[in-house]
């Protein structure tokens, strides 16, 4: 039996994004968010030419029924939402049921995917839309998504968009495997393991992957995880600073202006911590409707966020400089908290009047 459901109106009108996913990162970004939502363990994306005629997305989720298979291709056809009301509680990374249909309007899609339940595995192909065939094929538990088009501009700084979007959904997602293959050649690989820092050993190497602490921080009712950098790791630019907020990967000045208050006096001015933070939330506080497709959330109390990443950084970092002055000895630690402490007031007037220091 199948799961997805086409939405009402009214829902549809309430999340609606109208967006075209056009650019091959982003439809790599949509079918890699499906096989996570789909429980993967496990999830290869093969490029070719950067991703400009070819992509191939292969996971071990739990499939789609042999009959969702026509449906999932409609717009707003959807098995992770049933009414607006979800919204509130939705914790998958999609639910507005485009993407598949967005992405099979200008390409040619051949999907083949297989459930446990079902002895044999089926692929459909779609074009401009149309389902043109759907047969047995032969498949494991999963689901592979070819997507083959013609784009008239050859972009060819694509593969590196298409390396930032794998990059950040693997630091936030360590319990999953990911492998990124281009023109035959792995350029991304990791391996699962679950741990944060195993997987920026990967990305950034050694060095980076070394000069990392772990956060782990509860402020009321959030949740800060992930790793934080030491003073010498700081860059000159804001690159390595990467926020997600219920694994979602969101640009929010809050968020960089709080890590900005933290870092204060432990780096030079004009130099960035390395900060890559995920926030747990309960889904009613967040909007991440507001633009979909431009990663802007909106807060429903921003102060609190502000509070949390400033103290998740800034305990980590005291923490560290506590065991045998590992983050640098500038300040004796009492100074430090005093400093710190004095600094509290004004940090929360700074994040009400909303005069960050930057942007
Ligand atoms: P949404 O993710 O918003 O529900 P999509 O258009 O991306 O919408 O996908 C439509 C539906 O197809 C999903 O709700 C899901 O049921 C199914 N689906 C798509 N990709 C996968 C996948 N890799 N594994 C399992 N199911 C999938
Ligand atoms: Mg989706």
């Amino acid at each position: 039996m199948g799961n997805i459901v086409l939405l009402d109106d009214l829902t549809i009108n309430k999340i609606a994004a109208g967006e075209v996913i056009e650019r091959p990162a982003s439809v790599i970004k949509e079918m890699v968010e499906n096989s996570i939502d789909a429980g993967a363990t496990n999830i290869v994306v093969e490029i070719k030419n950067g991703g400009i005629s070819f992509i191939k997305i292969t996971d071990n989720g739990k499939g789609i029924a042999q009959d969702d298979l026509e449906i999932a291709f409609e717009r707003h056809a959807t098995s992770k939402i049933r009414s607006a009301d979800d919204l509130d509680t939705v914790t998958s990374m999609g639910f507005r049921g485009e993407a598949l249909a967005s992405i099979a309007a200008i390409s040619n899609v051949e999907l083949i995917s297989k459930t446990q339940q079902q002895e044999n595995g089926y692929k459909v192909v779609v074009e401009a839309g149309d389902i043109l065939e759907k047969e047995i094929a032969p498949s494991s538990v999963g689901t592979s998504i070819t997507v083959k088009y013609k784009f008239l501009k050859k972009d060819y700084t694509e593969s590196g968009y298409i390396e930032d979007v794998i990059t950040r959904i693997a630091l936030v997602n360590p319990q999953i495997a990911f492998k990124l293959i281009n023109n035959g050649k792995t350029v991304i690989q990791t391996n699962g393991n679950g741990d944060m820092k195993t997987v920026v050993y990967s990305i950034y190497g050694k060095t980076v992957a070394e000069s990392i602490s772990p956060v782990s921080y509860t402020y009321e009712d959030i949740k800060v995880d992930g790793v934080i950098g030491k003073p010498e790791i700081a860059r000159s630019n804001r690159s390595n600073q990467l926020f997600f907020v219920n694994k979602r990967y969101v640009r929010d000045k809050v968020l960089t202006s709080a890590t900005e208050q933290a870092y204060k006096g432990m780096i030079p001015l004009g130099k960035f911590g390395f900060v890559i933070l995920n926030i747990t939330i309960a889904p009613a506080r967040v909007d991440v409707n507001v633009h979909p497709a431009k990663l802007e959330v909106r807060f429903q109390e921003e102060n609190k966020i502000f509070q949390a990443i400033y103290h998740a950084i800034k305990d980590t970092l005291l923490k560290n400089e506590d065991k045998d002055g590992l983050f640098g000895n500038r300040n004796t630690n009492e100074k430090q908290i005093e400093e710190y402490t004095k600094r509290e007031s004004e940090i929360k007037t700074n994040a009400q009047e909303k005069t960050y220091a930057f942007e």
